[in-house]
């Protein structure tokens, strides 16, 4: 969801072409798997707008019915399950096998966690950042945390302080 993030005068999108993505994710991706990111991305940014009731303007186009159904798609895309192995020293482990390509696998891990993330103990804890400009969501996981980020903590103090210093002029 953060892969779309303000700076000082504009939005930035991390995904606007395949070598965005492959950066963003590490492994090899296609414009087929660009398309679905995005998709998954709105989805996922849609389903937090309505789960924060979130007024900014970035966040006013939202379908809760076709972010769901999105979401469903991409969890479903690659099927994971354990796999037993004997080490060495005669020692049991777990293995993670999944089937499809990284990036697709990449995407089904992601649609995943965010029905956890919507459905768990944070889902309540989910906030959207209103420092000025900033377009991202945050799990407030400590009960003074206001902002995204400290930068963001930073630009709104900087801002409360012009608007006193302008006052007081
Ligand atoms: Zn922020």
């Amino acid at each position: 969801m953060n892969t779309i993030w303000a700076s000082r005068s504009r939005v930035n999108d991390d995904l606007t072409t395949v070598g965005g993505l492959a950066d963003f994710l590490g492994l090899p991706a296609d414009e087929a798997d660009l398309a679905a990111f995005r998709a998954l991305r709105q989805a996922l940014r849609d389903l937090a707008g309505v789960l924060t009731g979130d007024t900014r303007a970035v966040a006013q186009e939202r379908d809760l019915h076709r972010a769901v159904t999105e979401v469903n798609l991409a969890a479903k895309r690659a099927r994971e399950w354990p796999r037993l192995v004997v080490e060495n020293d005669g020692k049991l482990v777990r293995h993670n096998e999944s089937e499809g390509a990284p990036a697709t696998q990449a995407l089904a891990s992601i649609a995943a966690e965010a029905v956890e993330l919507f459905t768990g103990e944070s889902s309540v804890l989910l906030r959207a950042c209103y420092a000025p400009g900033c377009v991202l969501y945050f799990v407030k996981d400590h009960p003074r945390r206001e902002w995204c980020s400290p930068v963001c903590g930073n630009r709104v103090r900087a801002a409360r302080h012009y608007r006193r210093n302008r006052a007081g002029e």
